[in-house]
């Protein structure tokens, strides 16, 4: 009978530990300044490659780890220490979740390489999804791709919005539309190689939160990329369409038009393999904030007493550790399940999703709320969390989203 446990192995307590450590050391103490200067912090991104963190070797041994718990675990430590930061240096694994998930050996040993740069040049990419009038509707998505035969290239046309390090990456992974009878079923990923002509940076977002995160607008005019850049290939491409037009002429459903329950098409298989790690990073940034609040609480009194004393406040840490401890262990049981092949049934990536964001922003607005007047102030981590954590319910699909998904897998029914 195979072993049942909670426990880290040797491994990846290990690995853990060293990348809490550097969380602590370079990402927490670079955190403020990055988040006023609302850029992309270069030196740290460095640093994290000098040591191997950013970097397709160290994803790669997490992202294989046969419990699945790496990628979470690295997550949840990373984010911990800052969650603009840690965007900044995970944000390339999106785009590179994208060409693994739908790329062929070669693409993904040709390109993922570029993605990354060396610890003395390294270089970012951005996966390019969403649209101003395709959000949630991923379906609704307008960048088109035609295919020139008698180039072998394919020519893109759309504009992009809040694209993470779009504009500033050396690739970017573009979806676009080949097929728009086929709603997202028509949809592929390309990739367009650095310096390609045509595609530029639109607006760059000022944000909310994770401010050294750098998002922005991609606009792509006329972008002509080598048939080799269509993740997947023009024959797989071919079949897979067949296989929907011959689906959609049988059901009667030319319209082909899927809602955010639907899943097979280049974006949504992206998507469906990231949510868990963003439930991680929604953990790391919970946990931080809780940290900060246990110990302040610990320290100031009021009433002759440290205001732990109070009910009002212990039982809120208790409720904040508990949710807390509950949102890491739905994102390990989604990841473990992910990895060790087991179907998602009950759509259990997005409750894990949608439970760890909900518990960051509830856990770092409680936070604030223990620091009282200073949890107010820049003075103390607490307010940048709290500005961080309300990304977690946006992107990668929104909460409600994430409900519509669950909704629809544990009813049959196709909820709107
Ligand atoms: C900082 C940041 C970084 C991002 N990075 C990337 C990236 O790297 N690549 C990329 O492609 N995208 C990225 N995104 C885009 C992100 O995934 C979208 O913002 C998100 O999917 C929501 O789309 P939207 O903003 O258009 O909101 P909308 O879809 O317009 O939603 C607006 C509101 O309506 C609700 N809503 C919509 N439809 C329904 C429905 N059917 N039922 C109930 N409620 C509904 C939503 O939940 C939301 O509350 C990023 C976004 C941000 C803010």
């Amino acid at each position: 009978m195979a072993e049942f446990t909670f426990e880290l192995n040797d491994d990846q307590q290990q690995v853990r530990d060293w990348l809490h450590g550097f969380a602590a050391d370079v990402i927490r103490p670079a955190a403020s300044e990055w988040d006023e200067r609302e850029e992309t912090p270069w030196p740290v991104i460095q640093e994290a490659a000098k040591v191997g963190i950013y970097s397709l070797d160290f994803y790669a041994q997490q992202y294989f780890d046969p419990t699945g718990l790496g990628i979470p675990m690295a997550m949840e430590e990373l984010f911990w220490g800052d969650a603009g930061i840690a965007l900044s240096i995970v944000g390339t694994g999106l785009a590179a979740v994208g060409v693994l998930a739908n790329g062929t050996e070669e693409q993904i040993g040709t390109w993922i390489p570029q993605m990354y740069g060396d610890p003395d040049d390294v270089k970012l990419a951005a996966f390019c999804s969403s649209e101003p009038d395709a959000g949630s509707d991923v379906a609704s998505m307008r960048t088109r791709a035609v295919y020139d035969e008698a180039k072998d290239e394919w020519v893109l046309d759309g504009t992009k919005t809040w694209a993470t390090n779009g504009g500033i990456a050396n690739v970017h992974v573009v979806v676009a539309v080949v097929d728009p009878e086929l709603g997202s079923k028509g949809h592929a990923s390309f990739i367009v190689p650095p310096d390609t002509p045509g595609l530029t940076q639109g607006q760059k977002f000022r944000k909310h939160g994770i401010r050294a995160s750098h998002t922005a607008e991609v606009v792509l005019e006329d972008v002509r990329v080598p048939g080799a850049c269509l993740l997947g290939g023009k024959e797989k491409l071919d079949e897979r369409l067949a296989r929907a037009r011959e689906r959609a002429r049988s059901a009667g459903e030319r319209s082909g038009k899927q809602g955010p329950g639907g899943a097979k098409n280049a974006a949504m298989a992206t998507f469906e393999a990231s949510r868990p790690a963003v439930g991680a990073m929604a953990v790391g940034t919970a946990r931080a904030a809780y940290e900060v609040a246990l110990d302040y609480a610990g320290t100031r009194s009021q009433f002759g007493r440290p205001i732990i004393d109070n009910q009002g406040i212990a039982f809120q840490l208790a409720d904040m550790r508990t949710r807390i401890d509950a949102a890491r262990l739905l994102v390990w049981r989604a990841s473990w399940m992910a990895t060790t092949g087991k179907p998602f049934t009950s759509a259990e990536g997005s409750m894990s999703k949608l439970f760890a964001s909900e518990t960051a922003k509830s856990v770092t607005a409680q936070a604030v709320q223990i620091l009282g007047g200073n949890g107010f102030t820049r003075e103390y981590p607490v307010e940048r969390m709290h500005r961080d954590a309300a990304i977690y319910t946006i992107f990668e699909g929104t909460s409600e989203i994430q409900r519509l998904v669950i909704a629809r897998t544990l009813s049959g029914v196709p909820i709107r």
